[in-house]
């Protein structure tokens, strides 16, 4: 017979920390403990923030990206350049691109990359959507993918898709790391990279 240390309550939040990225059940038990002993300044608050933003944050529209509001405030923005739309995988990679305050423009998440092995086809992803953004006022669509195989696949069906729109496709200067790997590069180099983009 299994035998319990603790009440189904603390199990049931110790198993749902370890399903966040970076916790195993050891630092997901470590993590309950210190939420469970700081109640008033750590769990209390806590809970409420998680229920506030299962209410209140939505997916936008227009681009992708989460925010209280949609279109998000970064669609809504008019001092934005309204004509550069840049393509990233992830959510996280916008927040990358916005922390290091290098782009000033319009973003498009795809919600991910073509995984044909995994079933993930074009309409899986946030591609559509793009293609019916990609008019005037837009210019130019900038691909900040990851420099993987899929995200190049990705990078060249986007291209076939907006090719004889009118609309000039770029991408990252070669051998820049996007995505994943976007969260440790430096200011610098990201403003490098997308001021040395180039044709796709
Ligand atoms: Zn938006």
């Amino acid at each position: 017979m299994n035998r319990k240390s603790s009440g189904t309550e603390i199990e049931r939040l110790i198993a749902l920390l370890a399903r966040l990225p970076g916790l195993g059940h050891r630092s997901a038990r470590k993590a309950a403990l210190t939420l469970l002993k700081r109640r008033a300044d750590l769990l209390e608050p806590l809970a409420a923030a998680l229920s506030e933003a299962a209410a209140k944050i939505v997916e936008c529209q227009t681009c992708g990206n989460i925010d209280t509001v949609t279109p998000c405030t970064i669609c809504q923005d008019p001092r934005r350049d309204q004509a550069l739309i840049v393509v990233v995988e992830e959510i996280g990679d916008l927040w990358a691109l916005e922390r290091a305050g290098v782009v000033g423009a319009l973003y498009h998440v795809l919600g991910g990359h073509l995984s044909p092995l995994d079933g993930i086809g074009p309409d899986r992803l946030n591609i559509a959507r793009l293609v019916e953004r990609a008019v005037p006022p837009v210019k130019e669509v900038l691909l900040a993918l990851n420099a993987t195989v899929e995200g190049q696949s990705t990078a060249h069906y986007i291209t076939e898709q907006l090719q004889g729109g009118g609309i000039a496709v770029t991408r990252l200067a070669q051998g820049v790391p996007i995505g994943g790997e976007l969260d440790y590069l430096d200011e610098g180099t990201l403003a490098a990279a997308i001021k040395s983009r180039r044709a796709m």
